[in-house]
């Protein structure tokens, strides 16, 4: 098997030669335009990017973690409330609830989905917090804090069973914030309200990020917040820019979180291709997945039928011999990710939050068994065939024995 000059983890550039023309000629209009910072060419990616979503507002920020962050404040999260999250996700999920002055706390994930568990979210609202009042949320037990929100991450481009979570928040008054940072398209089918949900439309409010390498992706740093709810998308509007209403009339502590007008204007080149890139992405996951079903050691990633997923990242679970394979992988030039090799309860930097090692089994097991393989629109089908090749190979090496979980 000849490797040429590799297979890329991911290729920025691809998207970027395809739509040159276009590209250059929407910067071109921001460089004449001098409406840097906001200005129409930003609200008018919002508009557009609220309808792809399905939802009535989109703000433009500088980052998913910000989106996140913002939305959490304008919702009202305050200080020392709990955020319910998952260990296995990036760590901007973690800081956005950290940085808005509230606490995470980590529930497992579902062993086939690997996205938060909804049987875990209610053993933790069931067994460790105290019976409401009606109207208030719940309160954590262990600590007294008081249980505000419930931060689900669509990882790896698929959505969580969010008919699930959505029944326990109604029933626990918890807000729910969809981490949508790996998402952009990927839909649900929710059968209590019998229709396909989009990513970023099903909770109170959302986050997106726009960080390069993203399904949508920017040229730097940008993010949104997607919501229904007028006043977050308001109140996201005044925190972005300083917690001003006006020019010079600081109405909260703000920050400067904005998206500016040449993020704005590539990204509005970008997002009528979006749907079709998504495609092409399932396209190469349901082959992969064919390539794959001979592999004995390789777990493919599981497709719920109520799930419509995006492949941000292809995802497969591959035993104990997942380093191996992987130095197998980069020897022969095909980019490989880990995503993520350390959850976050695991973390020096979130060691103080007191749910250390053990305390989520399910996340742990799969942190070191997981590998992604090159997943973007923009890989061919013969390159695609070169890494299935090379996984067949590595395990046709192998002695028998070596098992997935
Ligand atoms: C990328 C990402 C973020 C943060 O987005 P930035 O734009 O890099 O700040 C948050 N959560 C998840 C799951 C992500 O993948």
């Amino acid at each position: 098997m000849t490797q040429g000059k590799g297979i890329p983890f991911v290729d920025l550039i691809a998207p970027h030669r395809e739509l040159h023309t276009e590209l250059m000629a929407a910067a071109e209009s921001v460089l004449t335009s001098a409406m840097f910072i906001g200005g129409p060419i930003v609200e008018q990616f919002e508009r557009e990017f609220a309808k792809f979503c399905d939802v009535d507002h989109c703000v433009g920020v500088s980052s998913g973690t910000d989106a996140l962050r913002f939305a959490l404040m304008a919702a009202g999260v305050v200080k020392d409330d709990i955020v319910i999250t998952v260990g296995n996700t990036f760590a901007a999920t973690v800081e956005a609830i950290v940085q808005a002055g509230a606490r995470p706390y980590f529930v497992d994930i579902d062993p086939l989905t690997f996205n938060m568990s909804v049987d875990a979210l209610r053993d933790f609202l069931r067994s460790e917090c105290d019976a409401l009042t009606s109207g208030q949320c719940p309160v954590h037990r262990g600590s007294g804090r008081t249980v505000r929100a419930v931060m689900p991450v669509h990882l790896y481009g698929q959505m969580c069973d969010m008919d699930g979570i959505m029944a326990l928040a109604e029933e626990y008054n918890l807000l729910v914030f969809e981490d949508a940072c790996q998402a952009h398209g990927s839909q649900y089918f929710s059968k209590r309200k019998n229709v396909w949900q989009r990513a970023g439309s099903v909770g109170r409010a959302a986050g997106f990020s726009f960080y390069p390498g993203k399904n949508l992706g920017a040229c730097g740093e940008a993010g949104a917040v997607t919501t229904n709810d007028e006043q977050i998308a308001q109140r996201v509007r005044m925190i972005r820019d300083h917690g001003q209403v006006r020019k010079y009339q600081h109405q909260v502590e703000g920050y400067n979180g904005r998206l500016d007008a040449l993020q704005a204007a590539l990204l509005q080149v970008k997002l009528p291709h979006l749907e079709g890139w998504n495609s092409r992405r399932r396209e190469l996951a349901s082959e992969y997945n064919r390539l794959f079903s001979e592999i004995e050691n390789i777990q493919t990633p599981h497709e719920p039928s109520w799930s419509r997923a995006v492949y941000h990242l292809y995802v497969v679970v591959c035993g104990d011999k997942r380093d191996e394979l992987q130095r197998y992988l980069t020897d022969r030039n095909i980019g490989t990710g880990l995503h993520y090799p350390i959850p976050l309860h695991i973390q020096e930097a979130y060691s103080h939050l007191g749910s250390g090692p053990g305390s989520l089994p399910e996340t742990e097991r799969l942190a070191g068994k997981i590998l992604s393989l090159p997943m973007y629109p923009q890989l061919e089908s013969k390159q695609q065939q070169s890494v299935a090749e090379a996984l067949l190979q590595f395990y046709a090496g192998q002695t028998v024995g070596s098992h997935v979980r």
